[in-house]
């Protein structure tokens, strides 16, 4: 039987350039060598997005959709794609054409020789970026590394996973789901090809700088228990310290300066209370990971779905 792969591409207020976006996927993939649909995930738009997929879906059988309540995040988007594809293998794109469709003939050859079963498009160059978006993510690409051994450098959603990987996948039920880091962590036979990040054409970025903050922490947060251990590490460090300090103003009183010790109350006073804010934060951090999943809330509401193949899915 022929082999189907599903495109999922998750869209967050993109009802301008999605008509487009749909022209050029089918006309840049005309020649693709096995069936494909478009499977996109309406991350709960408050432009007319939803209007503009329902519209599309009527008139091409090639394009499903799925819409969320509101909006609950990129990550989410695709883990409700790959929930709902049943495609052979599927590749997550974003709908800015920013990810350039014709990369997936080569993903597709690489699939089918049978030899992979994840193609990860790595950046070869990066876009338009500002500087700070630059620096923020090359921070959180070495602590991730440092921290949880995954090289996540340049590495982008845009993938082809075979069916199986998203079998293994979706059998992680953390809440807090990181895409890039676990499809790494599955294992299996990965292959890396580069591609140039094109410029977003019609609209701007959806990131905003604190939900690129949130993100980071985010992922770090339950990807690694390295900085909760590392809290034991400074307490330990702080307390030698404080011995030292101890130690010094006992001998300032006893030779008679104890006025002088006053900078030293200040500095130590500054110093524990940062270190204890800092490290009440990080158990904070981690507690609200362990709150999030004892709620066991689902990580997204569907509104609404259509599938134009598979009848038996749609509402
Ligand atoms: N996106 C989403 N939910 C969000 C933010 C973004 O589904 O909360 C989608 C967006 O519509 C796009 C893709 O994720 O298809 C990548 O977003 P964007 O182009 O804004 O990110 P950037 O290219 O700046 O990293
Ligand atoms: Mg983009």
């Amino acid at each position: 039987m022929e082999k189907k792969l599903t495109i999922i591409i998750p869209v967050f207020n993109e009802a301008k350039i999605l008509n487009y976006s749909v022209t050029e996927i089918e006309k840049r993939l005309e020649k693709l060598p096995v069936k494909y649909e478009l499977l996109f995930v309406d991350d709960g738009s408050k432009d007319d997005t939803y209007k503009v997929l329902d519209g599309i879906s009527q008139t091409n059988k090639r394009v499903s959709f799925i819409s969320f309540s509101r909006n609950f995040g990129k990550e989410s988007a695709v883990f409700a794609g790959l929930e709902n594809a049943d495609g052979d293998a599927c590749v997550i794109m974003d709908c800015d054409l920013q990810h350039p469709p014709e990369f997936i003939y080569q993903m597709v050859d690489l699939w089918l020789t049978g030899e992979v079963d994840v193609i990860d498009a790595v950046k070869a160059t990066r876009g338009k970026e500002s500087i700070f978006y630059k620096i923020s993510s090359l921070t959180f690409n070495v602590m991730m590394n440092k921290l949880t051994s995954l090289n996540l450098k340049d590495s982008s959603d845009f993938k082809l996973l075979d069916k199986k990987v998203i079998t293994e996948i979706l059998k992680c039920k953390e809440k807090t789901r990181f895409f890039r880091g676990l499809s790494e962590w599955v294992g299996f036979r990965h292959k890396k090809i580069e591609f140039n990040v094109a410029e977003r054409t019609v609209g701007t970025s959806k990131w905003s700088l604190t939900k690129l903050i949130k993100y980071s922490i985010d992922n770090i947060v339950t990807f690694s228990s390295i900085p909760l251990k590392l809290i034991s590490f400074f307490g330990f460090f702080v307390i030698f310290l404080s011995i030292a300090l101890i130690g010094q103003t006992v001998y300032m009183k006893l030779v008679g300066h104890a006025v002088e010790g006053f900078t030293t109350v200040i500095i130590s006073i500054a110093f524990f209370s940062g270190t204890i804010l800092l490290s009440l934060g990080v158990i904070g951090e981690y507690m609200s990971k362990i709150y999030e999943e004892i709620k066991g809330r689902p990580i997204y509401i569907l509104k609404k779905s259509k599938n134009n193949e598979n009848t038996s899915k749609s509402n």
